[in-house]
């Protein structure tokens, strides 16, 4: 309940959801791992289900433990509401099903997690949504690409893996002039380092299995935005079903007590990893928008303020790629971001294996491409096996 916007960052991830007083004093949320409520009488009832009184009947429809997670992902994103779903993926469609309907159009970025594009090839289309792919991430190659059916724009910032920028104000322009919404996917840039309902976006969807909860442990989605949007989105979440249990829900809150001071150690560490393989021979270049020489630095610092742990760089070769990823001790191969522990990987094994090769061409996506999630460990250690790893490499 204490996560006024008035209060920091910092102290709305510790409080925020939190009612000791309404629950024996518990420092803790209690976990109602309870599936029925029951009411006093028929009245008490009948008062709930017709919303006179806010109270619990079954927990696909509301569960005070997952309400409390929902108030701390609100109030992180200083949004007025949050919707949480059981996975990134569950959010991202759910966010969108309300307002989309056969016949109607969507116009996606085409840099975005490899889980949505397929999902916006594969199974929107089959429901008679028709998915219109702008030619860039610029506002103006999204603007040519509207038609008057157009009723959603979907974007993702910073992209994954090659770390470009979308303009969110100049976004939310075009989707404003246009009636549609803009929705987007804000896993990577996380509230410490933007805020895209602020930038423009009507709803901004995370995977919280990445910064959010942080531990590597947990696969949740969530939905932020006004209260009339997320009132769509709950509406229809109560009918399919993408519910969260309340244990998960649990642990993400007790992963974001911890967000401010992970994130900026993910911020500091970031930074300093990008900067050393910046000065590396070995390294053709270092994709992190907090590197001066980045193409979208300005854009970047004009609405973030900080720049996360997830960065990509080149070798000169795929063999020299794959040796880098091999060669490491600390980081772990896998895909994922966003854990407290440092994970590596070639892009087109892991997270865009399901994209076509030619796709991935397209993109810019090439094999010398390594992508690196830099966890909270010691940075001095992460360097030091970096630096072995790049030593052994061939150039
Ligand atoms: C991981 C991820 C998703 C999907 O989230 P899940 O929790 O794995 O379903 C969506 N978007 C981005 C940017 C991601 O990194």
């Amino acid at each position: 309940m204490t996560g006024r916007p008035g209060l920091r960052l910092g102290t709305r991830a510790v409080h925020a959801g939190l009612d000791p007083a309404g629950n024996l004093g518990a420092v803790s949320a209690p976990i109602y791992q309870s599936a029925t409520f029951l009411a006093a009488d028929t009245a008490d009832l009948m008062a709930i289900n017709s919303g006179a009184k806010r109270g619990y009947v079954y927990s696909r429809i509301r569960n005070p433990t997952v309400l409390a997670a929902e108030q701390r992902v609100a109030a992180l994103e200083e949004a007025q509401s949050c919707v949480l779903f059981s996975s990134g993926m569950a959010a991202i469609a759910g966010a969108l099903a309300p307002f989309l309907k056969a016949g109607d159009d969507l116009v996606a970025l085409p840099d975005i997690y490899g889980g949505t594009a397929k999902y916006f090839r594969e199974v929107l289309p089959a429901q008679g949504v028709n998915v219109i792919w702008a030619e860039g991430i610029d506002a103006g190659l999204v603007a040519a690409a509207l038609t008057s059916r157009t009723k959603v724009i979907f974007a993702e910032t910073p992209t994954n893996p090659l770390l470009r920028i979308v303009d969110l104000p100049a976004l939310g322009a075009v989707a404003r002039s246009a009636g549609s919404k803009l929705v987007v996917d804000g896993t990577l840039g996380s509230p410490m380092n933007q805020l895209p309902l602020q930038l423009g976006a009507d709803l901004v969807v995370h995977s919280a299995s990445k910064y959010l909860n942080g531990h590597g442990d947990l696969i949740l989605g969530a939905v932020c935005g006004s209260r009339d949007l997320t009132r769509d989105v709950r509406g229809l979440q109560q009918t399919t079903g993408a519910i969260v249990d309340a244990h998960a829900a649990w642990l993400l809150m007790r992963g974001m007590a911890t967000y401010a001071l992970r994130m900026r150690q993910h911020n500091s560490s970031g930074q300093a990893v990008a900067e050393f393989l910046a000065a590396q021979l070995k390294v053709a270049r270092v994709l992190y928008p907090g590197l001066p020489d980045h193409p979208h630095h300005a854009l970047a610092t004009r609405q973030m303020s900080g720049f996360g742990g997830l960065l990509s760089f080149e070798m000169h070769s795929p063999e020299a790629a794959r040796a880098v990823v091999d060669g490491t001790r600390l980081f772990g191969i896998g895909p994922s971001v966003g854990g407290v522990e440092s994970l590596i990987s070639q892009p087109g094994n892991t997270s865009h294996f399901s994209v076509p090769v030619d796709r991935r061409r397209a993109m810019g996506l090439s094999d010398m491409l390594v992508r690196i999630s830099v966890g909270i460990e010691d940075v001095a250690d992460l360097i030091d096996d970096l630096a072995q790893a790049l030593e052994a490499a061939p150039s």
